[in-house]
C-alpha cells in the first residue's frame, strides 16, 4: 500500500510538470449485488483505512449519483475510495525514459533480445552492435523474466498469464470514478479524450510470452457488451475503438519479486506484479535503485526473491493483492 501510495504521489507530480493527462484523481468504486459480496466490503474498507486510505461504505443510490450514466439495479453496496487515480501508462513510460536520457543515463530500445555473460566479476551484455558491462544486471523484463531468468541458469517460480482490455468509443468528456463490477467482473475507467476503458478477461493459466495461442477476444467483449448493456445502457451501442491482450506474471504468493537472485552473484530482479505494476511500479523502481546503490534493502526484504522453497512447484497465476482474503 506504501508503494503505491508514493507511485500516486510521483505520478501526479510528473503530470502536473508534464502532461495533465498523464494522472486523473477520479476515484474507485467497487460495487457488488450479492450478500457474500456485501460482507466482504466492510473488511476491504477496514484494511484499506488502517492504511491510511479514505475508503467509504455507499449506499446504491449515493453511488449511482458519482455515475451518472450508470444503472445500478441489484446493486447492494459499493466501495468508494475518492483518491484514487488512472494513469496513461504508455505516455508515463516514454516520459521515464525521457527524462532518465535527460538525466544522463543510456536508454535504448528496440534492438532484440540481449544476451548476457558473467565473466570475471562482471555482467556484459551484448545486442546487435552493442556491448555493456557492469558488476550488476537487473532483469525487469515484465513477461518474459521467467525465461530470461531460466537461460542465466537461475530459474524463479513466475507465471506469465494473459488479461484484456478493450477502448470504447463512448463519448463520454466527463471524469467518473473507475468503477468494478464484482459479479460481472468487468472494470470501466475514464480514458483521455473521451473514451472508457473496460478490462478484464483473464486467463488463470500460465503462457509462453514467446509463443502465444490466445483464445478469441470475442468472449472477452462479448462480456464487456453484457455489462454496458446492464450497467452502462447508454454506451452499449458504442463502438470498440481497440480491443488487446497482455502479458502479466504471478507469483506463488502474489507478492512481487524484487532484488538479489539467490546464489547468482551481481544478478537482480524486479518482476511478478500479478498484474499490478503499474500502481507499485514508481515506488518500486526508486527503492530497488537506493538498494542497489546502498546495498541496503529494508523494507524490500519482505519481496526478497529468495523466499521460496526450492524445488520450485507449478502453480495457477492468481491476479491481485494479498490484502485481499
Ligand atoms: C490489459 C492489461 C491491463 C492492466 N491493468 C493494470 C492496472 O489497471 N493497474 C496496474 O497496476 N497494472 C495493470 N496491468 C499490469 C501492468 O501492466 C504490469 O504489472 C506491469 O506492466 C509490469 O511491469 P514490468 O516493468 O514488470 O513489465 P512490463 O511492463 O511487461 O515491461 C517489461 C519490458 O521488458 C521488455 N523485454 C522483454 N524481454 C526482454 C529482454 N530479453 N531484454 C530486454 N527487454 C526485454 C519488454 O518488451 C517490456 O517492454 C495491466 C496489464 C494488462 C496487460
Amino acid at each position: 500500500m506504501r508503494a503505491v501510495e508514493v507511485s500516486r504521489q510521483e505520478y501526479r507530480r510528473l503530470s502536473e510538470e508534464h502532461d495533465p493527462t498523464l494522472f486523473q484523481e477520479t476515484g474507485g468504486l467497487r460495487i457488488v449485488s450479492t450478500e457474500e459480496g456485501e460482507h466482504r466490503l466492510g473488511p476491504q474498507r477496514e484494511r484499506l483505512g488502517s492504511q491510511k486510505v479514505d475508503a467509504r461504505l455507499l449506499t446504491p443510490r449515493e453511488a449511482g449519483a458519482l455515475l451518472p450514466k450508470a444503472r445500478l439495479d441489484g446493486v447492494r453496496a459499493a466501495l468508494y475510495t475518492p483518491h484514487d487515480a488512472v494513469v496513461a501508462p504508455t505516455d508515463l513510460t516514454l516520459l521515464y525514459g525521457r527524462l532518465a536520457r535527460e538525466n544522463g543515463a543510456t536508454v535504448e530500445s528496440d534492438l532484440g533480445d540481449p544476451r548476457a555473460t558473467w565473466n570475471g566479476g562482471r555482467w556484459t551484455l551484448h545486442v546487435g552492435e552493442l556491448e555493456a558491462s557492469s558488476e550488476r544486471l537487473v532483469v525487469a523484463c515484465g513477461a518474459w523474466t521467467k525465461g530470461v531468468l531460466q537461460g542465466l541458469g537461475h530459474p524463479l517460480p513466475l507465471a506469465p498469464y494473459l488479461t484484456r482490455a478493450c477502448l470504447v468509443k463512448a463519448g463520454h468528456p466527463k471524469v467518473f470514478p473507475w468503477v468494478h463490477d464484482s459479479e460481472l467482473d468487468v472494470y470501466l475507467r475514464p480514458f483521455p479524450g473521451g473514451d472508457v476503458l473496460a478490462g478484464d478477461g483473464t486467463e488463470l493459466k500460465e503462457v509462453d510470452p514467446d509463443h502465444l495461442d490466445p483464445s478469441s477476444d470475442l468472449p472477452f467483449l462479448e462480456n464487456v457488451a453484457g455489462f454496458m448493456e446492464r450497467r452502462f445502457p447508454a454506451w452499449a451501442s458504442s463502438s470498440v475503438g481497440a480491443s488487446w491482450h497482455g502479458i502479466c506474471t504471478s507469483t506463488p504468493d502474489r507478492r512481487p519479486m524484487v532484488g538479489p537472485v539467490p546464489e547468482a552473484p551481481g544478478l537482480f530482479v524486479l518482476a511478478g506484479f500479478n498484474g499490478f505494476g503499474v500502481m507499485r511500479a514508481g515506488a518500486v523502481a526508486r527503492w530497488m535503485a537506493d538498494a542497489l546503490a546502498r546495498g541496503r534493502w529494508g523494507d524490500l526484504r519482505e519481496v526478497d526473491p529468495g523466499r521460496f522453497p526450492r524445488p520450485y512447484a507449478p502453480f495457477e497465476p492468481r491476479p491481485g493483492f494479498t490484502l485481499e482474503p
